[in-house]
């Protein structure tokens, strides 16, 4: 790990520091992230493991227990592979995947249940497009993990942080992370951000100006370094209210794990209550139950540990249940995304829920932040390490911003599907908002406090009304009708999903720091058919798409090796060297590739490997004149060449690329380049333009044009 020294200010003004920025001689600190959630840890981890100095801190002392987000997608887990093999420990920690696979509708939780959906299907869970596959855990359980990684690659926690003895010191330890620690304050210009942070320490308050090259700023929903450098979200503001009881049950955890089909969420509709409970962990009996909020009728202050243990045995339909309360919190939903993803100066850039904000209707929050980290890391960290220019960095708006729109848009679409359940059962959520609406008018703000919320109670009463048991009885034509339709809707996929396979792994930038092509292939750009509202996951090899997962058998430089483990072609990718990967086959073709590689890379000074895919079965193969001529050729680049063995037939066919062909991987295993075509005498001109792309400033002046 690179020593660190930064740029300290403790008594003069944040004005005068910051004007006085270039003239100090440590340099400043290259990276300051502002907020230990699961976002700012991750890059946090993601930056230390490329040895580029960071500090983090975050205004909480200790770590959130209250329940947020619990759901893990592939692409998340496939990122936590490569972090000090947090995925296994996930894997290991998480409940069993029986126990939450579905989503369960039900007027009590005792009982009767409406309908089950079960939202995994075997492929989701066999290693044949991901290494790992998607997991429930808990974001309060997931942070002390992160932490724990981060501390295994040398971080140290920090509470009291002694500034004038530790601080100040010319070889501090790596990225450190700094608990109850502000940052109240933000300057930027174009050499660099100045950073003020506060901390309270007893009765005093230390306040300290740090200059900085990059701040992220990964301070959740409500960003407030957002608004201090004036970025607006666009999109759709408090789509819904929600109060969030965080409780423990053993008992009702049992109960649930005796029913035939338990589940992750469990949507209830009753005439007292309508609330959507997380079961966060059945055996620990570990639930978040979710509940419409409707401010200013009612306050946060009405919803006690006791009025929420009240509505949680009405959510049961069980009186003689011990339930713990814990914590009783409000949450506001949107639908937003930032205009930009960075200030003026391009020196402070936002991630995770600081510049997305959506439903969590199909969990795209957490994950589409940490992707938004994964995305960043190599990037800044190759601006840092002096491999590409600050242009690369423009790159992660480019690339993320569709992304972020893309889930909003699908976060909404599921959350209004979701809806589609109480509206066949006769509960129409937006007469709801009408109402309430309503209520929150002119008119209606004339009425008493009590008598508003009274009036609100009482039409809401109305239509709960509609899912008592003695409407939903068997007996009552009108409401058979109303569970029949909801039960197609759960059969037809129609109602909210768990699983997006193809927006999950299939999510592609179209432009960025990659050379898209001019004709797009149109077998690989088919859309998968749609079942129900789930889309399938196509693996994909366009520019811009995540590399697809093949299993392979790595030889290093010497083959075969000693060892056959299968791996991922993902794994081809490193997580400590931010370099460039071509893949290329095991033929004269791969051998012409691999000089043209090597060459260009060797002009610019980018770090590139070369991986020459051989087929399955290498070892009868080795006899084979073709296969001899490819070794014989290639070792003399020994050190940039890896021998990766397909462990079964079909990489290049997956790929939708020739064998003679090529395929150039980012650090975020991402395509950068491909070729269709045999190498000619145009190959190494177009790998020099795409390694330029995607590390800029090492390049030439290149035009923009396209590759064919
Ligand atoms: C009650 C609740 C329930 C939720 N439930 C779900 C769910 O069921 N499913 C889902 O997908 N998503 C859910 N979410 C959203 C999900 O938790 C977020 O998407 C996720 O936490 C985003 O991570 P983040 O790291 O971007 O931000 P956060 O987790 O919000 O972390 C931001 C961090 O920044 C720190 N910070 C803020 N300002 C400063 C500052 N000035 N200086 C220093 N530190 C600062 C904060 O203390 C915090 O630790 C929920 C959110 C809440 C609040």
């Amino acid at each position: 790990m690179r020593s660190l020294c930064f740029f300290l200010r403790r008594t003069a003004t944040q004005r005068r520091a910051f004007s006085d920025f270039a003239a100090h001689s440590p340099p400043p600190l290259p990276v300051l992230i502002v907020g230990a959630g699961p976002v700012g840890l991750t890059l946090s981890i993601l930056l230390s493991q490329y040895g580029v100095p960071s500090l983090l801190v975050d205004k909480r002392k200790r770590l959130p227990e209250h329940p947020q987000a619990h759901f893990l997608n592939n692409r998340t887990m496939e990122i936590f592979r490569k972090m000090e093999g947090l995925t296994a420990e996930i894997e290991t920690k998480q409940p069993p995947v029986d126990q939450w696979r579905r989503f369960v509708y039900c007027t009590t939780l005792a009982g009767p249940v409406l309908g089950t959906v079960d939202h995994l299907r075997p492929e989701d869970l066999t290693s044949k497009r991901s290494p790992t596959a998607v997991a429930h855990f808990s974001q309060h359980h997931l942070l002390p993990l992160l932490y724990a990684k981060a501390q295994r690659l040398g971080q140290t926690v920090h509470k009291n942080y002694d500034f004038s003895s530790q601080w100040a010191s010319i070889t501090p330890e790596p990225a450190p992370i700094l608990m109850g620690y502000e940052c109240v304050s933000i300057m930027s210009n174009s050499k660099g951000v100045n950073a003020r942070i506060s901390a309270s320490q007893g009765v005093t308050r230390q306040v300290v100006d740090l200059a900085c090259q990059y701040v992220v700023a990964a301070d959740g929903a409500g960003s407030p370094i957002r608004k201090m450098i004036g970025i607006t979200m666009e999109g759709e503001a408090e789509m819904q209210k929600l109060i969030s009881v965080h409780f423990f049950s053993k008992e009702l955890g049992q109960l649930l794990l005796s029913t035939p089909e338990p589940g992750m969420l469990y949507f209830v509709f009753n005439p007292k209550v309508i609330a959507v409970v997380v079961a966060h962990n059945l055996e620990a009996g570990e639930f978040v139950a979710q509940i419409p909020f409707y401010p200013p009728q009612q306050r946060l202050e009405d919803f006690t540990s006791e009025v929420c243990h009240d509505i949680i045995l009405e959510v049961v339909g069980k009186r003689d249940l011990a339930v713990e309360v814990k914590t009783v919190k409000q949450w506001v939903m949107h639908a937003q995304v930032a205009d930009r993803f960075t200030d003026k100066h391009k020196r402070v850039i936002l991630a995770g829920d600081a510049v997305h904000r959506f439903p969590p209707a199909g969990g795209f929050g957490l994950n589409t932040g940490v992707q938004d980290a994964h995305n960043l890391a190599w990037k800044l960290g190759a601006v840092i390490k002096g491999y590409a220019s600050e242009a690369l960095l423009a790159t992660y708006e480019v690339e993320r911003k569709p992304i972020a729109k893309a889930n909003t848009a699908l976060s909404v679409a599921n959350f209004k599907a979701a809806l589609a359940v109480p509206a066949a059962l006769g509960l129409h959520p937006s007469a709801a908002r009408v109402v309430h609406e309503a209520i929150n008018s002119r008119v209606g703000m004339l009425l008493p406090k009590k008598l508003q919320s009274a009036v609100l109670e009482g039409i809401f009463a109305v239509g709960r009304a509609q899912v008592s048991s003695a409407f939903l009885s068997d007996f009552n034509p009108i409401a058979a009708v109303r569970v029949s339709e909801m039960q197609r809707i759960l059969k037809e996929g129609h109602s909210l999903q768990l699983q997006f396979p193809a927006e999950d792994l299939g999510f592609r930038y179209r432009e960025g720091a990659l050379i898209p092509e001019v004709k797009q292939s149109p077998s690989r750009e088919r859309v998968a058919a749609p079942m129900g509202r789930r889309l399938e996951y196509l693996p994909s090899t366009q520019p811009g798409a995540r590399l697809p997962h093949f299993p392979i058998i790595i030889h290093q430089h010497t083959f075969p090796s000693s060892s056959n483990a299968t791996c991922s072609t993902l794994d081809l990718v490193s997580e400590s060297e931010i370099d460039l990967v071509l893949i290329v086959g095991c033929n004269n073709s791969g051998c012409t590739w691999t000089e043209a590689a090597v060459t260009s890379a060797k002009s610019l000074s980018v770090k590139v490997r070369v991986v020459i895919m051989w087929p399955p079965g290498l070892e009868t193969k080795m006899g084979e004149s073709e296969e001899l001529s490819v070794q014989r050729r290639v070792s003399a680049f020994k050190d940039r060449v890896v021998h990766a063995e397909q462990a079964d037939q079909g990489w290049w066919e997956l790929c939708g690329v020739p064998d003679v062909g090529a395929i150039l991987v980012r650090p975020d295993e991402h395509v950068a380049w491909r070729s269709l075509n045999l190498p000619d005498r145009s190959s190494a001109e177009h790998l020099h333009r795409a390694f330029a792309e995607v590390f800029p400033a090492l390049a030439s002046p290149t035009s923009t044009q396209q590759c064919a």
